[in-house]
């Protein structure tokens, strides 16, 4: 299906995106679908530690005129924090990226069941089986399909009361894990070829003096770029003022995870277009597209 462009000044770029294959709710081709609704021309799909999305999104791109490009959404541990990296035009059949994260899949079930079981011991009905059987999960089972399930059995009104009830740190869901190293997921990002950006820094719950040690930490591990936030534009203004002093590239994407209320829609992300620094003008960025 070919589908017309509405009308809007520019096509759009949305460097940060999920679908069933994690916890996204669209499956990668409605995904791809609606970027054309929303006249997104270049998309990353960047599931949370999994890639098996990429090659449905990228066939009905590729049909459309879009520009998939493949990515990943890598879960780290740093310090005490749980921080994410995504991984941009990585191949996604590379060796070392892709048992790397299976690794983290299989962190994600066992995770999956401990919360299945403390959620249980606080008095909530069993909800880890459905979940795990549930069609197009792939393995990156996360606190998002709890929340769905969460909401869907009345026992939320919505995820981001779910979240605060039951998943966040110290409520009875949550389950405390180690991720990947911050070396590491740099690491595989690009031993795929790819480009390893710091997704959304303003989100974690860390002190500025903080953030510049994560910053640094990150360009030495071999970070090439940070997301810029799509909603305040004095925090945006912020990051890109420390992009420039670490010599990062910048990024923008929308963390869409489905449509519905309180969720960003595809194509909602910082006004960086005209930024020399955005990574989609570097000239190696796309290389993995067909
Ligand atoms: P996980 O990696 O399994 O710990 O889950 C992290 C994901 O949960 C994030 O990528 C978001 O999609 C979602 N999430 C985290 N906090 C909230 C929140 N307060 N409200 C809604 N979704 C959230
Ligand atoms: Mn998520
Ligand atoms: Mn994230
Ligand atoms: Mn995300």
């Amino acid at each position: 299906m070919r589908v017309r462009f509405p009308r809007r000044p520019f096509l759009r770029i949305d460097l940060h995106t999920h679908s069933s294959y994690s916890d996204g709710v669209l499956t990668p081709a409605a995904l791809i679908q609606r970027a054309a609704l929303c006249a997104v021309s270049t998309i990353a799909l960047t599931d949370h530690d999994e890639m098996g999305g990429v090659a449905e999104a990228s066939s009905v791109a590729r049909g459309m005129g879009i520009r998939l490009i493949s990515g990943v959404e890598i879960s780290v541990s740093w310090r005490a924090q749980t921080i994410h990296v995504v991984g941009l035009d990585v191949d996604p059949e590379h060796v070392l990226l892709a048992q790397g994260l299976a690794g983290l899949r299989e962190a994600r079930q066992v995770r999956a069941l401990k919360i299945g079981e403390q959620l249980c011991a606080a008095g909530l009905p069993d909800i880890t089986h459905d979940m795990a059987t549930g069609a197009g999960n792939s393995g990156a089972l996360g606190r998002g399909h709890f929340a769905r399930a969460l909401v869907a059995s009345g026992r939320a009104k919505n995820a981001a009361e779910a979240f605060r009830r039951f998943l966040a740190d110290g409520k009875p869901g949550f389950v405390s894990q180690k991720w990947s190293e911050l070396d590491q997921a740099v690491g595989w990002i690009r031993s795929a070829g790819g480009f390893a950006i710091l997704a959304h820094p303003e989100r974690y719950r860390i002190s500025r003096p903080i953030t510049k040690a994560l910053l640094e930490d990150f360009k030495l591990c071999g970070g090439h770029g940070i997301e810029i936030c799509r909603g305040d534009p004095g925090v945006a203004a912020e990051q890109i003022r420390s992009a420039r002093q670490l010599g990062f590239m910048v990024s923008g994407g929308s963390d869409f995870h489905g449509p519905g209320a309180g969720s960003c829609d595809l194509g909602n992300v910082a006004a960086i277009h005209a930024d020399p620094a955005a990574i989609w003008l570097h000239q190696d960025f796309g290389r993995h597209c067909h």
